[in-house]
This record gives C-alpha cells, structure tokens and sequence, in this order.
C-alpha cells in the first residue's frame, strides 16, 4: 500500500511539496464548495461599549469540508484569492449576507448593519459596486444597513483606485470600514481622501493593551485620528473586561471580541442578540 502511495504521488511534478499538492486537492474541492453548498456565515457582534448596545454584526464565512470538517477562512481566503475563486465566493457571502440581514429587518429584529469582508480582488472588480447595486436590489436590502470592511493594506496598495471604487460605493448610501488598520503602511493623506466611516484597530495591538505601553500608545493613537477624521472606531478581539474597561476609558466606541460573543449561527446569533438591546 505504501509503494502504491508513492506512485499516486509521483503523478504530481516532481519537486512539488506536500503542501502544494494539498493545495490543488484543496482548490478541486473549494470549487465545488458554492454549489454544494458547503459555505456558511457566522455573525459577530459589535457592541457599544458605553451603552453595550447591539450596533452591527460582521458576517465570517466557513467551509464546512464533507471530510476536513469545518475549514477556517484564513486556509481557504487566501486560496480562493489566488484561483480567482474569490468572486464566486464573495458574491454568494454577500448575498447571504444581505439575505439574512433583510431577514432580521422583515422580523423588526435590528441588529444594526450587517457587515461583510471583501478581499482585494473581489474589491478590485470593476464591476464591483454595480455587483453591489443587484444583490441590493435583488435581496430588498436598503444600501443604509450594509456595511463593507476592506484591509488597510487592500486600500493603500492602489489607492488612487480604492478612491474611485470607494466614492461609487459611498454614493449608494453603504456604510465603508477599514479593517486590520494599523497592520499595513497607511498614507494619511490618502487615508483622508477615503470616503469611510469607520477605522477598525487590529486585535494585535488589544491583546497586550494592558502590559505594553507601545500597544496602548497605538490604540489611543487610532482612537484619536479616526475621531478628528470623525470616523467611528471598533477594537477587535477584546477578550477581557479590563481591554473593554480601557478601551472605553479612551473613548474608543465600539467593541468586537469573544468578550461579548464568539462568532455564532445565525440561530444562535438570533436567540442571543437580536432584539435584545433594542426596544
Ligand atoms: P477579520 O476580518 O479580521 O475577522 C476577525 C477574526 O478574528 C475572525 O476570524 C474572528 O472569528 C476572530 N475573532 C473575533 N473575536 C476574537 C477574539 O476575541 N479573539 C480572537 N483570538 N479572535 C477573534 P475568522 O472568522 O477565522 O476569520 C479570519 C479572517 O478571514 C478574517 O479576519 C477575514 O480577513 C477573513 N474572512 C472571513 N470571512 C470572510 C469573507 O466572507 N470574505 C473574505 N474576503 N474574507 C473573510
Ligand atoms: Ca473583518
Ligand atoms: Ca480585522
Ligand atoms: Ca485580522
């Protein structure tokens, strides 16, 4: 059996790792993923930390694998980015996303805005915002409680294009987030340029916020720009109460983490959140 083995391997590329040949198992399966159905969304709360309100709630796909179990988007993100896979991928999220939102609103169950990731070749679709515009249209879903988070470094690496594609999206009346800020290298007069709303701090800079006077220095840094910039800001991964306690000491306005949730099912998300902070 294990001579067979071997021969099976030899069918691939002499030279190729282990790994890479995972990877194309991977990607043969991941393209089947979307209509298999196989893909689901998890939702996170974000919370005001003053009032510990319900505010918004960000939409985290997983893979659930038919014998891998359930795969981590950080595996298959990437993967999908590089095949090309992404667009498939990022639409159904999107309109799942928008569905179930539409759901919680038909309900009178408000969770706030629901907000999806992009990643940057999806981002970078010139289609993109008219993509937007028909899942919108197509899910009855107002533009107002949709809210899409693109990464620091996604926004800067073109970012004379980012503008263009930021400025459509803004004008249809969507809610603009940068994520992982702190993480990439940010221009400020680009950043000043973007049309957004809302600067996310990297849970690498909340984990230690307590013990390392760099990271405090960092958050406190972003909570201020982004409110002279009058940009609402969320801290990501605050696990404790003393993060959240410090956080909001520093006017920082809303908070996201396994301190208030883990991401859930939208089942679970429902039973725990929805409706329960709003009258
Ligand atoms: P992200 O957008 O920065 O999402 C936050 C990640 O941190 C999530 O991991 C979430 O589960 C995790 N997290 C939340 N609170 C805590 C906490 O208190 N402590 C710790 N240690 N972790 C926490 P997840 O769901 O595994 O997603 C990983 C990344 O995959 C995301 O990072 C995002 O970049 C990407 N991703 C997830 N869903 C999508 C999607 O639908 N589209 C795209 N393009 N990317 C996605
Ligand atoms: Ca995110
Ligand atoms: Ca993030
Ligand atoms: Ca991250």
């Amino acid at each position: 059996a294990k001579e067979a083995g071997k021969n099976n391997c030899q069918f691939y590329a002499k030279g190729m790792s282990a790994t890479a040949v995972n990877y194309l198992l991977l990607e043969n399966d991941l393209r089947r993923a979307v209509e298999q159905e196989q893909l689901i969304l998890h939702y996170q709360p974000q919370i005001d930390l003053k009032t510990g309100e319900l505010m918004g709630v960000e939409a985290l796909v997983r893979w659930q694998h038919p014998e891998r179990g359930l795969v981590s988007p950080a595996h298959f993100i990437p993967l999908a980015e590089e095949t090309g896979l992404i667009a498939p991928i990022g639409e159904w999220v999107l309109r799942q996303a928008c569905y179930q939102q539409k759901r919680w609103l038909d309900s009178g169950k408000k969770v706030g805005r629901m907000a999806v990731n992009l990643s940057p070749r999806q981002f970078r679709q010139r289609n993109f915002p008219e993509k937007v515009e028909s899942i919108l249209r197509e899910t009855g879903l107002p533009a107002e409680y949709l809210e899409l988070e693109i990464t620091e470094s996604c926004a800067m690496e073109h970012a004379g294009e980012t503008i263009n594609q930021l400025k459509q999206l803004n004008q249809m009346g969507l809610y603009l987030a940068i994520d992982d800020f702190g993480t990439g290298y940010s221009s400020l007069a680009y950043l000043k340029r973007f049309p957004i709303q809302k600067l996310k701090i990297d849970s690498s800079f909340i984990h230690d916020i307590q013990s390392d006077p760099n990271d405090a220095a960092i958050a406190k840094s972003i909570i201020g720009l982004a409110h002279n910039m009058q940009l609402s800001v969320v801290a990501e991964g605050v696990e404790k109460p003393a993060q959240s306690d410090w956080l909001c000491d520093e006017g920082c306005d809303q908070g996201q983490g396994f301190l208030f949730s883990k991401p859930l099912t939208a089942r679970q998300f429902e039973a725990r959140f929805v409706g329960k902070h709003f009258a």
